[in-house]
């Protein structure tokens, strides 16, 4: 058993970790003010080679062997410092171009896959509709077969980089009787006719990533944009969107350890009665149960992520992860705005962010109910 890193994972996020601290911490509430998409953010981590982290080096990735335990501290690192934006890339590095590494032709990796690593494009992933959130098998978008491949028609929902994305996967209905066997992938460009924005979604948390209502009418793609085996759709994308929980679960991770530090800074700088606030065992204590909720989140998401590198079947450890990761952020975040006190309310400071943030992993990948659902089938409840 070893609970370290290695060596290489140590230095990886020691560069990372300085990234964010010089180019995410200082931009992260104005782009939560403004709500702008990290664009340059996303360009600048493609040229240093950060997106490819799940990607062989022939594409523009890095060829790691374990690339989940690194793509886990590539995304806790950006939470800490915007969950945000660790949320763009987290989809973007994830299934949203998983599906055309693993399903795309080699030219549609050449067109998509490689300029998404090097940050030039956007990827999405869009499953969710307004009548189909987590009953997956009841979405509507209906692909039917032309002479020359599909016509796509239907309405996504909070599809995140959706209005600055390039590509999206769309799923879609190929057998409308078989539920969620019925269902298909195909890769849509965003610049194809009848594709559009329905409109940008506004949020209170997470609020630089951006959500979108997506409308699909009369889309017409090639043959070659079936993303894998008609039918095979959701049975084939469903492990890549299980380990995807991981990644919401580092995220989790890092905007709790962001309020867990802040909370640690001011309860030392903070006096009443004459001592630093943290001198008073009520908030001592606070943050022990902080501390103990962040190390049990990070067990829980770094085991998940090995096992997921090991060859291990990922689904319930995976869903543990999101669900205890993301509940520890929830506690962590409300008790760090508490041990600010009033000023836990103020803009000026970033925890009043995070507690708004911590709300988005609890959702991502499928709500925590779900996670338990999972949980029960896996460990045959
Ligand atoms: C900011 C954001 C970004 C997102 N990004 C994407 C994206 O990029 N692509 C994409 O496809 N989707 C995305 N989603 C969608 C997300 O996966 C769904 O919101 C989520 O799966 C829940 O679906 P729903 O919102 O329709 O809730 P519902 O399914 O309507 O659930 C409502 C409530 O009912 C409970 N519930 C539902 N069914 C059960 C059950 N069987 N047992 C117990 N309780 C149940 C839920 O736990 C929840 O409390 C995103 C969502 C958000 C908020």
């Amino acid at each position: 058993m070893d609970f370290e890193f290695t060596e290489e994972q140590r230095e990886f996020q020691k560069h990372i970790s300085r990234y964010v601290d010089e180019r995410v911490i200082p931009v992260a509430e104005s782009l939560d003010d403004t709500e702008d998409f990290p664009r340059d953010i996303v360009k600048e981590l493609g040229g240093l080679g950060y997106l490819g982290i799940k990607y062989p080096q022939e594409y523009g990735g890095s060829g790691l062997d374990n690339p989940n335990v690194f793509h886990c501290i590539f995304c806790e690192e950006l939470a800490r410092g915007s969950l945000g934006v660790a949320s763009v890339l987290g989809m973007h590095t994830s299934t949203a171009t998983h599906t055309v590494y693993e399903w795309g032709t080699e030219a549609l990796r050449q067109e998509y896959l490689v300029p998404a690593l090097a940050g030039d494009k956007i990827a999405a992933f869009g499953l969710t509709e307004p009548g189909a959130g987590s009953d997956a098998a009841a979405i509507r978008t209906r692909a039917v077969r032309t002479s020359g491949g599909w016509r796509l028609n239907g309405t996504k929902i909070f599809i995140s980089n959706g209005t600055v994305a390039d590509f999206v996967t769309i799923a879609a209905k190929t057998d409308p009787e078989k539920g969620v066997h019925g269902i298909s992938l195909f890769l849509v460009d965003t610049r194809t006719p009848g594709f559009s924005v329905g409109r940008r979604l506004e949020k209170f948390s997470n609020k630089c990533s951006d959500t979108a209502e997506l409308v699909l009418e009369d889309v017409e793609v090639g043959e070659d944009r079936l993303l894998g085996e008609e039918n095979k759709g959701f049975t084939n994308v469903y492990l890549s969107l299980a380990i995807d929980r991981v990644m919401t679960a580092a995220l989790a991770l890092g905007v709790s350890r962001a309020a867990y530090q802040a909370a640690l800074r001011y309860s030392k700088e903070r006096e009443q009665f004459g001592r630093p606030i943290g001198k008073f065992q009520a908030v001592e204590f606070r943050l022990v149960d902080m501390l103990a909720k962040l190390k049990t989140a990070e067990l829980h998401t770094y085991y998940a992520a090995w096992a997921a590198d090991h060859g291990k079947n990922p689904v319930a450890d995976a869903a543990m992860a999101k669900l205890v990761a993301s509940e520890a952020a929830s506690d962590i975040c409300r008790m760090a705005v508490s041990i600010f006190g009033g000023y836990g309310l103020m803009k000026e400071f970033a925890v009043q962010r995070y507690l708004r943030d911590s709300f988005f992993p609890l959702v991502a990948g499928g709500t925590n109910d779900i996670m338990k659902l999972v949980i029960a089938r896996q460990s045959g409840l």
